[in-house]
């Protein structure tokens, strides 16, 4: 996040893991999970390294993965984008943002968020110049205040970024807030956003890609990653979306930040996004089992759960236990109870902060014993 002096600092991510790794503690902190993805998948990277699939893809993508990320958006969304001219792979959904983000505004304009928001878009849109507006997203279910909503936009409004499947509520957006947000767009001929890495974890919702309706497809850019759906986050292999003339526009700017993303990765996540139903039914169930186990530990400790209707994040108020500021806490904690989590207030704005000053983010992406035992410690705080 840009500090008051209009500094980068060390990501939250980083700060509070690594004091889950000098402490021992269970790092409910960062969202990855502690098992890796299908073993078919590691295995054709492995195969393609064996290969020699080892020096420089394509700048846009291997052919293979960019034709597998147009079954996936026709298999299960019915979008039909072109591989060779609508879709980019990048390095990592983090890529695909920022690229989007200084290709598409600069000083002058105005992006606008939901508010709390993933850090890296205050970070980026910092960097590209542009001003940050957003809107609220207020506890208990973080669903937007139309009216709010609309009177954020403005004759400057170049982008909405919307992130659906929310970090770091776990608020699924329906159809009649998505709607609203392209018919704003349209009137403001704003670019729409949509950073979707949680598409496939959704827990009741069903996931509504904005892309789909009417009007949306030819001013909506679609960003995902391979690293939640299938669990491997640290291969970094992201993509976005949407048509020819803005992904171009992002793809001039991705070629000058990595180039290209990696190789071997690349043609084992093509095979994985063909994986079939039972596959990603698979992931959605077993991460709805987990969100409850932990959601009901957080209650059973004494804070007040705001139920996650997806992603892998679940907020608690710590109010509950007397406690008024979850960032000094969430410092305190992997010390103090050997559990780590992340201030909501960091993904926040002055106001925001103060509005979420007692909750911290929890993320249930881990085995149910340790999900069990970090409820355990966190029980001791009463
Ligand atoms: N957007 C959101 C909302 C996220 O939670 C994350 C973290 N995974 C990212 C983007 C970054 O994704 P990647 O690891 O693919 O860069
Ligand atoms: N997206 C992950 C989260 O929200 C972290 C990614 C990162 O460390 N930058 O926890």
């Amino acid at each position: 996040l840009l500090g008051a002096d209009g500094s980068l600092g060390v990501t939250i991510f980083e700060e509070i893991t690594n004091l889950a790794q000098q402490t021992g503690a269970i790092n409910l902190g960062q969202g990855f999970p502690d098992e890796d993805g299908p073993a078919s998948i590691k295995e054709a990277a492995r195969a393609a390294i064996a290969a020699g699939a080892n020096q420089y893809a394509p700048g846009k993508g291997t052919l293979e993965l960019r034709t597998a990320i147009a079954a996936h958006q026709e298999r299960f969304y019915g979008l039909l984008p072109d591989p060779e001219t609508e879709i980019i792979v990048t390095t990592g959904a983090t890529e695909a943002i920022a690229a989007t983000l200084l290709a598409l505004t600069g000083p002058g304009d105005e992006v606008l968020t939901f508010e709390p928001f993933y850090d890296s878009y205050g970070a980026v849109i910092g960097l590209s110049g542009a001003v940050h507006s957003t809107v609220p997203l207020l506890a208990p279910d973080f669903q937007p205040d139309l009216t709010a909503l609309e009177a954020a936009f403005t004759e400057r409004t170049k982008v909405v970024l919307i992130n659906n499947p929310h970090n770091p509520t776990g608020a699924v957006f329906p159809r009649e807030v998505l709607s609203r947000i392209v018919a704003l767009a349209e009137k403001f001929d704003a670019v729409i956003v949509t950073d979707e890495v949680y598409e496939h974890l959704t827990f009741g919702p069903k996931h509504i890609p904005i892309a789909t309706l009417p009007g949306a497809a030819e001013r909506t850019l679609t960003i995902s990653s391979a690293g939640k759906t299938f669990s491997f986050t640290g291969w970094k292999i992201g993509w976005l979306s949407g048509p020819a003339q803005l992904v171009a526009a992002v793809r001039t700017v991705k070629q000058f930040l990595s180039y290209s993303s990696g190789t071997p990765f690349q043609n084992a996540i093509a095979g994985g996004l063909g994986l079939g139903d039972d596959f990603y039914q698979g992931i959605a169930a077993d991460l709805a089992d987990k969100r409850d186990v932990l959601s009901n530990g957080l209650q059973k400790a004494g804070l007040k759960v705001l139920p996650s209707q997806g992603t892998y994040f679940v907020l608690a108020d710590t109010a509950a236990l007397g406690i008024t500021d979850a960032t000094a806490l969430a410092r305190r904690l992997p010390a103090l109870i050997g559990v780590a989590a992340i201030p909501v207030p960091v993904f926040c704005h002055a106001d925001g902060a103060e509005r979420t000053k007692s909750l911290l983010r929890f993320a249930y992406c881990k085995k149910i014993p340790v999900l069990e035992e970090a409820a355990a410690r966190l029980s001791t705080l009463q």
